[in-house]
């Protein structure tokens, strides 16, 4: 098969510095050079060998500009598939792999220089999903990877809390999430924004990324050629933050922030990220640092419904349930649940469903007053927080927001019954108590027909203890 030269693009050569060559190094090129190359054919954004054989995306760019500094140029070893490069590789017939992870296994036959980009793997899960802080302490989650991967292994072995659903693909792993078949996936960033820009799958989100568990894409050198690695490895040390975000850019445009979008659905929270992916070092993880504190604030709110959700309350509802406590005030709380919510989205499909939520969610906030603090808890379950409101008074509004819902056309073109939970705050309460007290009425609600207000009786102080 006929090798192709690798076209370059030549003009970066023309303002880059140069690196200086030993004589050892010189004279190490002037025997090799062109210097076979094997890459992954069909890796998009990343690389791919094209119709008229050249290789092309981020890792040809990237070479390009070592090349062009150094002075190796290279020679592609057409393959058609990444299982070809690797075997060409092992058996010497390219001295240099374009863009790989170093693992044990590579370790055998190759060296690796400095990466040439690091890309980070990130959790993606559907919108409503709450920023994941720690990976740790995710517990009973699933997550879909494509089976006997590296990536699949260290997870199994890294999270035991989490089930690993096998699937056959990184895209069918993201289209199960996205089916709600599994809760999660981990992807790199790069290539999520871009295959999920192209699939339209714009109930998915970033929502946390694992330290460590980063990309780091090198050169693989033959393990004899280690003068090559050191001169490679000057030419990745050219390489700036702006050279890689240009290259970055260049193949994944992040234009698919639409004004639309009011929430912080996908492509804006890949916006935001990708717009710090690329390089090593500190200036990389601070940035995503900020871009993480960004994407927690942006977590506190639920995008379908525009309500806080569970993680929004946080502090102010601690807050609040000890300042009623120690000045005697009234705090009430109202759980509420969409009676046989499952039944719409199994008659009317989940977009319809998801109309429902969030018809539902601005009734909410209409019918409260605007000091109550109204929350989407998780899925078909709503809290509304009514502060100096004694318990007669929460029934009472409890029963109105029922009766709202009742009469409201819903997008299912069904009368839409909720079942209630009401609560007051009591001594010892902390948030997670009073909640418990509004849940428990409200499972007493579901069982004696749903449709309905149950309250949680308040606890006499000389009750004897039960
Ligand atoms: P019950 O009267 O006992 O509350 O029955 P139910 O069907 O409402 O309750 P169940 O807990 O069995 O089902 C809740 C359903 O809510 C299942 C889940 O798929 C759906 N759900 C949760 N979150 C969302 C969402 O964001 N969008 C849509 N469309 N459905 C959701
Ligand atoms: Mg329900
Ligand atoms: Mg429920």
């Amino acid at each position: 098969m006929a090798c192709l030269l690798v076209t370059g693009h030549g003009h970066a050569a023309l303002s880059a510095p140069l690196v200086t060559l030993t004589d050892s190094e010189r004279a190490y090129l002037t025997v090799q050079n062109p210097i076979g190359l094997c890459v992954d054919p069909d890796w998009w954004p990343f690389e791919v060998i094209d119709e008229r054989g050249q290789h092309r995306g981020m890792a040809a760019d990237l070479l390009a500009l070592v090349s062009a500094r150094t002075g190796v140029q290279f020679v592609l070893h057409p393959t058609t598939t990444w299982e070809d490069s690797v075997a060409a590789s092992q058996a010497g017939k390219c001295l240099v792999m374009s863009f790989l992870n170093r693992t044990p296994d590579r370790d055998r036959w190759l060296i690796f220089t400095d990466p040439l980009l690091i890309d980070p793997n990130v959790l993606i899960t559907r919108e409503e999903h709450p920023f994941i802080a720690d990976v740790a302490e995710l517990n009973g989650y699933t997550i879909a990877l494509p089976k006997e991967t590296a990536m699949s292994e260290r997870v199994k072995r890294d999270f035991p809390n989490l089930t690993v659903l096998d699937t056959h693909s990184e895209n069918e792993s993201l289209g199960w999430v996205s089916e709600r078949k599994a809760d999660m996936t981990l992807r790199s960033l790069i290539v999520a924004a871009d295959t999920i820009k192209h699939n339209g799958w714009f109930n998915l989100k970033i929502s946390g990324q694992i330290p460590g568990y980063e990309n780091r894409l090198s050169v693989g050198v033959l393990k004899s050629e280690t003068l090559l690695r050191d001169i490679l490895n000057k030419g990745v040390a050219t390489l700036t933050d702006e050279d890689r975000r240009k290259v970055v850019d260049r193949h994944v445009q992040m234009k698919v922030v639409t004004a639309v979008q009011t929430d912080y659905t996908v492509a804006m929270a890949i916006g935001a990220l990708l717009v710090l992916v690329v390089v090593s070092n500190g200036w990389w993880v601070r940035r995503l640092q900020m871009a993480n504190a960004q994407l927690k604030a942006m977590a506190e709110t639920d995008a379908l419904t525009g309500l806080l959700n569970r993680n929004g309350l946080g502090n102010s509802f601690a807050f609040d349930v000890e300042r009623a406590l120690r000045y005697g005030r009234s705090l009430s709380v109202i759980m509420l649940d969409i009676d046989h919510f499952k039944a719409i989205n199994d008659e009317f499909g989940h977009l319809v469903g998801d109309k429902v939520l969030a018809e539902l969610g601005r009734l909410l906030m209409q019918a409260t007053r605007n000091v109550d603090t109204v929350c989407r808890w998780g899925g078909e379950e709503f809290v509304v927080i009514c502060y100096e409101t004694p318990l007669d008074q929460a029934e009472q509004l409890a029963e109105r927001l029922l009766q709202k819902a009742r009469e409201h056309g819903f997008a299912s073109q069904r009368t839409l019954t909720l079942s209630a939970g009401v609560a007051h705050v009591q001594a010892g309460d902390v948030p997670d108590v009073l909640v418990a007290r509004a849940d428990a009425a409200l499972y007493q609600a579901k069982n004696s027909g749903r449709n309905r207000v149950c309250v949680a009786a308040p606890v006499r102080a000389d009750a004897p203890p039960s």
